[in-house]
């Protein structure tokens, strides 16, 4: 039986296309969604599930590796068209998911938008008014790093922090999968830091590669950049 199935999804996005890679993970009784585009993103995933053969009101869980809007923008429209869908994300991120805290990348952006060059102004505004857009959504279940999950044979929760303080990834023992969501990019055909230079903790980050790679698995999906096998 299948234990997991990616549903790349191409979403245009200031003026942009940018492909994403969420995952599905089949367990006993869950059918998980790992991460779930932007906002808006909801119709296309819809569409990418109904392809691979899951009805989407079939999901009981989005699980969300972190804050960040193109991870977790879509996450509210889902819950509102899917209400038995349980959120679930780590203890670190959830203040920031469920807007009790502010999220992050719009502090971070708000701060860079003092120092940008005139001309790109207009752009740093964009960018923050998008973060803005994405609604906070409630998280239901709280994992943690060693948490591990029935889903796809064998899902074990790794702390990857660094891009964001409570980034989580998930290890797929038995598929020899790793999931990344952005503690790893495929580049050129090598694993590295998403986005660097807005890496909330840098050296933090490049520990949670460094880690990463170490993992015994055979392929990295990683949600920019997509598959990369091993080796
Ligand atoms: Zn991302």
């Amino acid at each position: 039986m299948e234990r997991y199935r990616i549903l790349p999804i191409t979403e245009c996005y200031g003026g942009m296309e940018h492909r994403l890679y969420p995952v599905v993970l089949f367990g006993p009784e869950d059918a998980v969604l790992v991460d779930c585009g932007y906002p808006g993103c909801s119709a296309a995933l819809e569409e990418a599930l109904t392809q691979a053969g899951v009805r989407p009101e079939q999901l009981t869980k989005l699980l969300l590796t972190h804050q960040d809007d193109d991870h977790m923008g879509a996450a509210f429209e889902l819950v509102q068209r899917y209400p038995r869908l349980q959120v679930a994300a780590s203890r670190t991120e959830r203040p920031f998911l469920s807007g009790e805290k502010k999220n992050l990348r719009l502090e971070q952006a708000e701060q860079l938008q003092e120092h940008l060059p005139e001309e790109q102004k207009a752009f740093g505004l964009q960018f923050c008014q998008r973060l803005r857009a994405a609604r906070p959504v409630k998280v239901d279940l709280e994992v943690e790093e060693g948490d591990w999950f029935p889903w796809a044979g064998g899902c074990r929760v790794l702390a990857t922090p660094g891009h964001t303080p409570g980034h989580i990834s998930l290890y797929l023992e038995q598929e020899q999968v790793l999931i990344t969501g952005d503690a790893a990019v495929a580049e050129g055909g090598r694993l590295e830091v998403a986005n660097p230079q807005f890496c909330l903790d840098p050296e933090q980050a490049e520990r949670s590669l460094e880690r990463l790679r170490g993992v015994p698995c055979a392929r990295y999906i990683c949600y920019h950049g997509g598959v990369l096998e091993k080796g």
